[in-house]
């Protein structure tokens, strides 16, 4: 391809955040996306692996349903084989070499277009993908795989270009650079299953850096995997750019991460699964050309925490809004809540009734507040945390879960009196939620012990009016959580607003959606040009 390379200095279009939409009764965009929802749902795509822009159906396939409806296939995906994914690293290797001397502005431009087209005339499919395949509602759906998209593909952008224009000073008689390069090799993205626009932006972002990209979307969020890919390829992203390899984790994961070109991870799932990968690349060091970057964003033990002087009322919508939205299925998701015994009597009264007023089903049916959790593994793991609050604990709400149509589990709120209880220990990922009430006088203790008792540290809340209570948490919760909120729920980061990620053993924090994580995908190259170079190589100290 011959280089396009204009000159000029160039700026991006405004970045702003997606609108969100409201759907509400009456709205064109409700019927819009109804009519898409009920066409999607007769539909059943058969999805191809894709290396080079081909597409390979092995055969060997698997049924994709709907948690809601578990009876309901959405698609029937074809697994990669072995050759498939020696096939795309191949792939990979050979569209490297143009795809990383693109422009940033070509490269860029690509996941600009990808943005207005998801914004626009994608923006149902997408949708409509993620609540049939996930089982989000509408709203959830929107602020993940429209919005949140949208908003990966446009800041990163503004991100890039952030990055590409600092450079060094330069002394008198020369000139210094820095070039921002692809990694050399390919980068390995694996995604989970709970955010659409994750998938997007762990492929996409190494991507717009220049790299290639080896991506193995969860088995789970295939048909929005599926859609996304397809929104890519429109947006003009070039065969073998991006590989889309579903198939087995274990042996797709093995081949890559043991293939010396291996030049980087993009991981989003559990602290196990990452924990395996760090040590499959480590145990390989010294047979990779480069040493590959690492990026892994993991799990969590979200709290919230009541200071006595809190307002009630907001606190306990918080709670709400962040234990059971999408189930409880975020890595942000509150799971576990510390409250001064002087207001317990009001939030567990405030928190019970809220949730007898949950509506849970069919995500079809805009009226449902949660769906069902992911599949039958999740179904089985909350309802083993079910018996445990049954056997130990106090179950104030819920406590109930029913698998004869979809994988549902009600939201539920128990009490623990042991505060170092399994249930406010452990990542949970389902609608569940444990509280645990302090003595009032204990608000000292109450921060430590918050900090000590999960081995996460990726969200948490405090909601206090009093502002010295407030200066005391921000102090001695500054490593328990990677985003900290104030008398606000412990999820909904924004792209561009609230960089997102952890410590600890929630990861590597290099806050998805940011600077930060894109310089992961670069490897600087300095350049320094001397306009006229020494001609004596003696210094004047030597002279006498
Ligand atoms: P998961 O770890 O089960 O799966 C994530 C991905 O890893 C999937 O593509 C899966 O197929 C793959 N995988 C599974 N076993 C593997 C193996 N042995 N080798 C290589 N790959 C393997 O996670 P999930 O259930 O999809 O997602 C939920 C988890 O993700 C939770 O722990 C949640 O906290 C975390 N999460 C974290 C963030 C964050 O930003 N920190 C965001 C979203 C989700």
């Amino acid at each position: 391809m011959p280089t396009f390379s204009p000159s000029g200095v160039r700026q991006l279009p405004p970045t702003l955040n997606e609108p969100i939409r409201s759907y509400a009764p009456g709205t064109l965009e409700r019927a819009a996306l109804q009519a898409r929802l009920a066409q999607m749902e007769q539909e059943r795509p058969d999805i191809p692996v894709v290396v080079g822009g081909r597409e390979i159906r092995s055969g060997a396939t698997v049924q994709a349903t709907s948690p809601h409806k578990h009876q309901h296939v959405t698609a029937t995906w074809h697994q990669a084989t072995p050759d498939d994914v020696r096939a795309a690293i191949e792939s990979g290797r050979a569209s490297w070499r143009e795809w990383s001397e693109w422009t940033w502005e070509q490269r860029a431009s690509v996941f600009l277009k990808a943005a207005d087209l998801l914004a626009g005339p994608w923006r149902d499919t997408i949708n409509a993908a993620t609540m049939l395949g996930q089982s989000k509602n509408v709203y959830q759906a929107e602020i993940d795989a429209a919005c949140e998209m949208a908003d990966f593909f446009r800041f990163n952008a503004a991100f890039a270009r952030e990055l590409y224009s600092e450079q060094p000073v330069s002394g008198p008689g020369m000139w210094n650079q820095s070039e921002y390069r692809a990694l050399e090799g390919f980068v390995y993205a694996i995604t989970p299953f709970n955010f659409t626009a994750i998938g997007g932006n762990l492929a996409g972002a190494p991507a717009m850096m220049g790299n290639v990209v080896l991506w193995k979307p969860a088995a789970t969020a295939m048909l929005s995997a599926w859609y996304t890919l397809q929104l890519l390829h429109e947006a003009g992203l070039p065969p073998g750019v991006i590989n889309f390899l579903p198939g087995d984790p274990v042996m797709i994961s093995d081949l890559a991460l043991n293939h010396p070109e291996l030049a980087g991870v993009h991981f989003t799932g559990s602290t196990g699964v990452f924990n395996q990968i760090w040590k499959t690349v480590g145990g390989n060091m010294g047979s990779y050309r480069s040493y590959p970057r690492i990026v892994g964003e993991t799990g969590g033990k979200d709290f919230m925490l009541a200071h006595p002087s809190a307002d009630v009322e907001a606190f306990c919508v918080g709670v709400i809004r962040g234990a059971f939205e999408y189930q409880g299925q975020k890595c942000s998701a509150c799971s576990r809540i510390y409250v001064p015994a002087s207001i317990w009597p009001q939030v567990k009264a405030r928190l019970t009734a809220m949730i007898a007023e949950i509506t849970m089903g069919d995500v079809n049916d805009f009226r449902n507040f949660m769906g069902a959790v992911i599949d039958e593994r999740a179904f089985d793991r909350i309802a083993g945390y079910l018996a445990d609050a049954k056997a130990n604990a106090t179950i104030l709400a819920g406590g109930g879960a029913d698998k004869r149509t979809g994988w549902f589990v009600q939201p539920t709120l128990v009490e623990t009196k042991d505060p170092g209880y399994r249930l406010l220990c452990e990542e949970i990922f389902g609608p569940v939620v444990t509280a645990y009430v302090y003595d009032d006088a204990k608000w000292t203790e109450t921060l430590a012990l918050i900090d000590r008792t999960s081995p996460y540290a990726l969200t948490g809340a405090v909601f206090a009016q009093d502002r010295t209570a407030l200066a005391e948490a921000h102090a001695a919760l500054r490593h328990s959580a990677g985003n900290f909120y104030v008398n606000d729920k412990c999820t909904g980061a924004v792209v561009g607003q609230q960089p997102f990620g952890g410590g600890r053993a929630s990861g590597t924090n290099d806050k998805a959606g940011s600077k930060l994580n894109l310089t992961r995908w670069v490897s600087a190259r300095t350049i320094k040009e001397t306009f006229v170079p020494p001609r004596d190589f003696r210094y004047p100290h030597m002279a006498g």
